[in-house]
């Protein structure tokens, strides 16, 4: 990767480790043993990323018609689940069509669907169950309560062309192994005696993504083998959806330092781009972990910040570098997910980056 990184000469750039993704997700794949494994394509849905991951996934979820064409252009022959609130009624044709399971989100919505002739669902549950730690809670608007999905039902009986399959749960994100496989248990134990009541004897569970992706430890790893043993107690064709801890850690986003002043006692590294490159940092409101690539020497504290004339644009506040000069270079790690495709690169028109991959070398 160092060595790609400087070899472009040009910044800033986006570097995404292809090898390392493949490997990562094929250890993944192994760790899981039965659970079937979609990637949630919103965490990033670059195509070569996308042809990295296919081999060793059994589809992709999808959360909008825009993600079902690309992902469906990109891998033709891939099943797609397709879910995400707020549906429009060429969205919900489209997933008719292409996506082999559609999430369903309300009772409003399975009644369009239902209008629209066959198709396979999973019935998107927001259990009232306790997510402590979790760094978002997906309840609010997401999902049904026990009444809605009661009222799916009834609505399923009337439509006997539409092929309830189970459900579909997605509680919270940034969870540990234990916490989540407690959490898939306790979904477990509510949805099957339900399907069971339904009249579903082989019933699908999609216990979602959010697996955490520890941005101060970026050698921590997840623990996909305990949750996959864990996984595989429950009487259920399991499937799980992650997204951020598939794809975080094989990208970079490289550039060159432009300027380094010490203001009022407080020294910046201001680099070429931007938080509107990288919106990470922000929207986790952490420090995005780095490398300075070029120089050495001993370590003093700086706050390395981009191009925009916001004081929001931080890259990483207060944290120890070498002494930094004009040209330096400089790679931000954990850039694979929810980088590139949630910043807002539009803001203050500088050049966009560039896009590179490490690819194994041809034997
Ligand atoms: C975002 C999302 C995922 C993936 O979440 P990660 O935190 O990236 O693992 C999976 N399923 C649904 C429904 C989502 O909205």
């Amino acid at each position: 990767m160092k060595e790609l990184a400087l070899s472009l000469g040009a910044y800033p750039a986006y570097v995404y480790d292809l090898p390392g993704l493949a490997d990562h997700i094929e250890a993944i794949r192994a760790a899981l043993g039965t659970t079937e494994l979609f990637y949630a394509a919103k965490a990033n849905p670059d195509a070569e990323i996308l042809r990295t991951l296919a081999p060793h996934v059994d589809g992709i979820e999808v959360s909008s018609g825009g993600e079902l064409r690309h992902v469906r252009e990109t891998l033709p022959d891939k099943p797609l689940a397709f879910g995400g609130p707020g549906k429009t009624p060429e969205e919900l044709r489209l997933a008719r069509r292409t996506a082999g399971r559609i999430h369903v989100e309300s009772p409003a919505e399975l009644s369009r669907l239902a209008a629209l002739g066959p198709a396979d669902v999973l019935l998107r549950a927001n259990l009232p169950l306790d997510t402590p730690n979790a760094a978002l809670a997906m309840s609010g608007p997401f999902g049904m309560d026990e009444d809605a999905l009661n009222e799916c039902a009834r609505l399923l009986e009337d439509n006997p062309h539409l092929t309830l399959r189970g459900v579909h749960a997605h509680l919270a994100s940034g969870l540990d192994a234990p916490t989540m496989l407690h959490l898939a248990h306790r979904i477990a134990e509510w949805s099957l005696p339900w399907l069971k009541a339904h009249g579903m004897d082989d019933p699908e569970l999609n216990v979602g993504g959010g697996m955490a992706v520890d941005y101060t430890s970026p050698e921590t790893r997840f623990d996909w083998r305990s949750y996959g043993t864990g996984l595989s107690r429950i009487p259920a064709r399991v499937r799980i959806e992650p997204g951020r801890a598939m794809t975080a850690y094989h990208g970079w986003y490289v550039t060159d330092v432009l300027d380094v002043k010490t203001t009022r006692g407080e020294t910046y590294a201001i680099l070429r781009g931007g938080t509107h490159h990288l919106r990470t940092p922000v929207a986790k409101g952490h420090d995005q972990p780095f490398e300075v690539l070029t120089a050495t020497g001993p370590e003093s504290p700086a706050t390395l910040v981009g191009q925009l004339c916001t004081p929001k644009d931080v890259f990483a506040r207060d944290v120890l570098v070498p002494p930094l000069s004009p040209g330096d270079v400089i790679a931000f790690s954990m850039a694979g997910a929810y980088a590139w495709n949630i910043s807002h690169h539009d803001f203050l028109m500088h050049p966009k980056p560039t896009f590179h991959y490490l690819r194994r070398p041809a034997r």
